[in-house]
């Protein structure tokens, strides 16, 4: 028989559900289960011609319709540029104020 291990603090348990250690839940099914879930997780409905396509995937491969994680992406790089023109404008006022007093 399997000796089973539980996965949050690594002790040997029993036949429990539940870890006498730590009190983690044991679920014994639960790999079959999480298996199943994770391949169909792994396809979307495209919003606009219903095709499945990839979750991961910025754009509809048939209709090239923009997901929800392209236009987060876009999101995430509009947040970015606006921090990098922050620091470039700090960067900018430091460099101005360096040479003003050095000239001075
Ligand atoms: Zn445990
Ligand atoms: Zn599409």
């Amino acid at each position: 028989m399997e000796e089973k291990k539980c996965p949050e603090c690594g002790k040997k348990v029993g036949e429990v559900d539940t870890c006498p250690e730590c009190g983690c839940p044991l679920n014994v099914n639960s790999n079959s289960t999480s298996t199943n879930n994770e391949e169909e997780s792994l396809l979307i409905e495209c919003e606009a011609c219903k095709k499945l396509i990839l979750r991961d995937a910025t754009n509809c491969p048939n209709c090239g319709h923009q997901t929800e994680i392209g236009a987060k992406n876009e999101y995430d790089d509009n947040q970015a540029n606006i921090i990098i023109g922050a620091i470039a404008a700090i960067i900018s006022i430091v460099f101005f104020l360096y040479f003003y007093f050095i000239v001075k």
